[in-house]
């Protein structure tokens, strides 16, 4: 067995520590750090400033992997998906949505997820583990891989934006996703902007108290519901944390961080999307002084879920109504459904055609 340490996914001061360690003098850091994450080698050999012993050293030291590709379907709206494989086997899935310019890469957090949300096909399916900084970053570094978007300026970038919506609740794995984003961030390396990311959450409000102070991403909200009640029927975290306080903890977060905060709101048929509904949010922004921007999502069905989407009709009077009351409500079409590049479902997909 080898003792070599994963190299993607140590921040800045770990790999300083690490080069210390070796005897290597301070400004080796900032060159490795480019060569990664800048450049986007995976090949000590090839960066270039570094004298034959010291990349051989290095080579000795440290692994710069990729997560292994399984799948990859693109979709006819050009959405890509990946079902990306660990070291240790374990899968996840990475999506490139593009947008009407660019675009966001939707990155996983976890093998599974706790939460149990009853909508969710990842709910369903338990968490297995939390997946390191490294596994986080590694997704979006393979993204870049695959659209060759390394050591090129900002505004050039396909892959503008990145989503942290994918598998998994990311306040969860707060430690490691904390660490990613600051490795994401960087600006001498990967360099996406803290205003490019977003952070979705099922409410998990002891956390979404710190993100200002340790990541500085913007916040989206699954709310789903438009009473306490509703909320903890679909999702259980609802109990711990239920709707009253996580608004609150929402206001919070909007008077230190300004603009506004996006709530997902997943349109199931007959269950959320009625004019009640529309009525409940409405009153419940006005109450806790939330500048809301709501984004309405076709709902997914899956095998095993007893919720229905809500058509097209409903999803457009359910916008109307919130317009009325003067909030942003874009409707989320959902995206590459034709790959079923939503939650779990490739990562399913595949599970079935393995086990035939
Ligand atoms: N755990 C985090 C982030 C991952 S889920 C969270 O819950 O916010 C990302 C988004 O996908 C959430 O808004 C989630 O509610 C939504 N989602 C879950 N199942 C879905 C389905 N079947 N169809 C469409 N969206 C779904
Ligand atoms: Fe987990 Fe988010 Fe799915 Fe809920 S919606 S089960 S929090 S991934």
């Amino acid at each position: 067995m080898t003792n070599k340490i994963e190299l993607i996914g140590l921040t800045k001061s770990q790999l300083a520590a690490c080069l210390h360690e070796m005897g290597e003098p301070a400004f080796r850091v900032k060159q490795i750090w480019q060569w990664v994450y800048f450049y986007g080698k995976t090949d000590f050999n090839e960066m270039t400033n570094l004298s034959k012993t010291l990349r051989q050293k290095l080579a000795e030291r440290f692994i710069l992997s990729r997560p292994k590709v399984i799948a990859e379907q693109l979709s006819t709206d050009k959405t890509r998906k990946w079902l990306l494989e660990f070291a240790d086997g374990e899968k996840i899935e990475t999506v490139y949505i593009p947008e009407s310019d660019r675009g966001a890469v939707c990155i996983s957090t976890q093998i599974g997820c706790a939460m149990g949300c009853r909508f969710c096909h990842t709910g369903s399916q338990k968490l297995t583990r939390n997946l390191t900084a490294g596994e986080i970053v590694s997704q979006f570094m393979l993204a870049r891989d695959v659209y060759k978007e390394w050591n090129l300026e900002g505004e050039k970038r396909m892959l503008s934006n990145i989503v942290l919506m994918g598998m998994g609740e990311p306040l969860q794995n707060y430690e490691n996703v904390v660490k990613a984003v600051e490795i994401l961030t960087d600006g001498e390396g990967i360099a996406i902007s803290k205003r490019r990311i977003t952070l979705s959450t099922s409410g998990i409000i002891p956390h979404i108290r710190d993100i200002d102070r340790d990541m500085g991403v913007k916040l989206a909200v699954s709310l789903h519901a438009s009473n306490n009640e509703q909320r903890s029927e679909i999702m259980p975290i609802n109990k711990k944390y239920p709707l009253p306080q996580l608004l609150e903890a929402c206001r919070d977060y909007q008077t230190n961080h300004g603009g506004y905060i996006t709530f997902e709101y997943l349109m199931l048929n007959g269950f959320n999307d009625t004019m009640t509904n529309a009525d409940e949010l409405a009153a419940l922004m006005k109450k806790y002084n939330i500048n809301a921007k709501f984004n309405l999502i076709a709902f997914n069905p899956w095998p095993g879920c007893h919720y229905q989407p809500s058509s097209n009709n409903r999803i457009h009077a359910f916008s109307q109504k919130l317009q009325d009351y003067g909030f942003a409500a874009p409707i989320r079409t959902a995206r590459g459904q034709d790959i079923l590049a939503a939650c779990g479902q490739l990562k399913s997909k595949k599970k079935e055609v393995d086990s035939e």
